[in-house]
């Protein structure tokens, strides 16, 4: 979003009372979290432009069905969290939304996808072991809990593994599960939401100095209700359902699902 004009004639309306978006951006700075927000947008790699079919397995987006893109920084206030887990029906955990304001500057589109750059939190996948040295994980690990085969041997970090650099993915150098077998990964992870309802965007005002002979036209800050990525599935996209948490792993061009 941009500015077309910059200035407009101040009417001295008396009762002018000013919201000063400045402000309002400095109490999110001081009281919110960093984030990346990145530019979200539809993977292309669909079997037709006029259906929403997806390619299987989808080296560009993993299965994510989004590309996200050049991120940028800025300060998000969270509350609101409804942070206690539901069971559902269909045997997922769900329900970690949270309502956040962003500073000005950062306007987001529905799905886009904020990372917290200074927490992390606990994730799980079952990967299936590639012919290569290295196995892909759903997100970038800061730090692998526990990793163990379905044999029952854990595999331990800096011994038989390591992360690799920069997108932090499973990297064996010792002791490996043979080509395969499934093996499940405890890890911590960037806590990373997407964008899923609007609240309050569009807010247009104007702010001006008492006795200037212009105001400037703001756009307010924004307002988003938030999920967990790994929450959001295709069924928020187009109303079908899609099995939580399936990672496709993709290594030295052979593809395994
Ligand atoms: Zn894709």
């Amino acid at each position: 979003m941009s500015i077309v004009n910059t200035t407009i004639p101040n009417e001295g309306f008396a009762l002018r009372r000013n919201l000063n978006p400045d402000d309002f951006d400095k109490l999110i700075k001081t009281h919110g979290a960093r984030v990346k927000v990145y530019k979200t947008t539809l993977c292309p790699n669909v079997k037709k432009i006029d259906t929403v079919e997806h390619e299987i397995d989808c080296n560009l987006c993993h299965n994510n069905l989004f590309i996200d893109r050049d991120p940028k920084d800025g300060w998000s206030y969270l509350q609101s969290q409804k942070l206690e887990k539901m069971f559902n029906v269909d045997g997922t955990f769900d329900d970690q939304m949270v309502m956040a304001s962003f500073i000005r500057g950062i306007y987001l589109q529905y799905f886009a996808k904020v990372e917290l750059l200074d927490f992390t939190t606990t994730f799980y996948e079952l990967i299936q072991r590639q012919n290569g040295d290295v196995d892909r994980l759903k997100y970038s690990a800061f730090e692998v809990g526990l990793l163990i085969d379905k044999n029952g041997v854990e595999y331990t970090f800096g011994q038989d593994f390591i992360l690799t650099s920069p997108t932090r993915d499973i990297q064996w150098i010792g002791n490996r599960p043979s080509q395969g077998v499934i093996y499940s990964v405890y890890y911590e992870y960037l806590l990373t939401f997407r964008a899923l309802k609007a609240l309050h965007v569009n807010r247009f005002s104007q702010f001006g100095l008492p006795g200037s002979a212009t105001v400037t036209p703001v756009e307010h800050a924004q307002q988003w209700i938030l999920k967990r990525d790994y929450l959001i599935t295709k069924e928020d996209l187009m109303n079908l359902p899609v099995s939580p948490n399936k990672v496709f792993v993709t290594t030295n061009s052979l593809e395994i699902d």
